[in-house]
């Protein structure tokens, strides 16, 4: 295997997370999930398993309860659940809830009502910024929050939103200085979703198991108490979210797919014979394996890299835009690929292959299609290469 060492504390972390995705997720595949999520007592029984096998709250700072906040631990814990496709990839949390960056960034007033209840599973939350009118560029939208005494009124329309019909209350993304858009223009708000005006509209049916909502603000008084950080903030909260989201969710899933469509294409090239050879004998199909390889281990040299050096507070913005186009693109051919080794058996539910291969096909359009990755990563590479009289 490719041997890329990692550090002590982080190895023993990494075993013990692919012994619980082994031993518990991989043998429950496709017997898992009801609906859009885990059956309630297969939930039950992995959330109990966590904490037998102290994996509880591992993703959360120790400030907060949790073992581990630091983006490298992320990248490990989401590398190993990335090989299977037990849980829902969106709605992973069976090592205790998940509420994100932005929650815990929240003044002393505002954990109280929002961040500790989300941590002690009491309360479910939601994160919205895309529009109808505004996704891949989400400085684009129109969504409104005024200042009207101690309340902002929020007016406008929210789409694609993941578990907005389940949350208890959401983050809003709203422009409240339109002239200034993504330059201090936009803010974040905490909306309770039993506030008069809000409503959700209808869900979204989807290739994969998710079920995304739209959502309306109409006239929606929020205090301003519930503002989060200062006016202006919103789209940097925004983006911490999501340079989160774009190292784990997508890099480290991507690797996880990756190694697991590795070991089921090996498996059947060694077992399937055709034309009197082995799969395994065809160089067309060792080609295959060998470009999932090097994208592995690529992917795997840049997500440590560059979760070290978020770690060490650098700025890795141009590296996480990297780590999520690559990290789902590659994620998504080798997925495609196993699928071409396996054959017509690769398309049923007997294998996981399909269901990787329609995950993966979505990664790369979420939280940022791979030509606005590419399109920021541009910027930089002239900003790099451009030579300066
Ligand atoms: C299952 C699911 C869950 C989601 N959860 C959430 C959530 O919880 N909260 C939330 O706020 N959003 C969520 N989203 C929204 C998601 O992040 C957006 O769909 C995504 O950012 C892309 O926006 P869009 O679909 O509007 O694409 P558009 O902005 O319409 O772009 C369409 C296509 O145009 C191309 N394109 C766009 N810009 C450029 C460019 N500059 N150059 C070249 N090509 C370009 C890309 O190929 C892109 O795919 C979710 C979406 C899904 C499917």
């Amino acid at each position: 295997m490719l041997k890329l060492e990692l550090p002590a504390k982080y190895e023993a972390l990494r075993q013990r997370v692919r012994a619980f995705v082994d031993e518990l997720l991989i043998p429950i595949e496709n017997a898992s999930t009801a609906g859009t999520d885990l059956k309630p007592e297969i939930r039950a029984r992995l959330e109990d398993e966590a904490k037998k096998r102290d994996l509880w709250m591992l993703h959360v700072p120790p400030e907060f309860g949790g073992q581990a906040g630091d983006m490298f631990s992320k990248i490990v814990i989401w590398q190993e659940l990335g090989r299977s496709i037990a849980i829902p990839p969106r709605r992973w949390a069976v090592f205790g809830p998940d509420p994100g960056p932005i929650l815990y960034q929240l003044a002393e007033h505002q954990r109280e009502k929002y961040l500790w209840p989300v941590l002690r599973g009491e309360k479910k939350v939601a994160f919205a910024q895309t529009e109808p009118g505004a996704g891949a560029d989400p400085a684009g939208m129109s969504t409104t929050a005024v200042r009207d005494g101690d309340h902002y009124v929020i007016n406008g329309r929210k789409r694609f939103i993941g578990f907005g019909d389940e949350a208890d209350f959401i983050q809003v993304v709203a422009l409240t200085d339109p002239a200034k858009r993504a330059r201090g223009g936009i803010s974040s708000f905490l909306v309770d979703t039993d506030t008069p005006g809000f409503r959700v509209v209808r869900q979204l049916e989807t290739m994969m198991i998710d079920r995304p909502v739209e959502l309306e603000f109409v006239n929606v008084r929020v205090p301003a108490e519930n503002l989060i950080g200062r006016e202006g903030d919103g789209f940097r909260l925004a983006q911490s979210w999501i340079t989160e989201g774009r190292l784990a969710r997508h890099g480290a899933r991507g690797a996880g797919v990756i190694e697991r469509c590795l070991e089921l294409g090996v498996a059947y090239a060694n077992e399937r014979t055709t034309f009197g050879s082995k799969l395994a004998d065809r160089q067309s199909i060792q080609f295959m394996l060998v470009d999932m390889y090097q994208h592995l281990y690529q992917l795997r040299l840049m997500l440590y890299d560059t979760a070290r050096r978020f770690d060490a507070g650098e700025d890795i913005r141009t590296e996480s835009y990297l780590c999520k186009y690559f990290g789902d693109e590659s994620a998504f051919h080798a997925a495609d690929r196993c699928m071409q080794i396996h054959g017509a058996i690769g398309l049923t539910t007997d294998y996981p292959i399909e269901t990787f291969w329609k995950q993966a096909r979505s990664f790369v359009i979420t939280e940022g299609p791979t030509e606005v990755m590419k399109m920021v990563v541009a910027r930089k590479v002239f900003e790099d290469f451009t030579k300066t009289a």
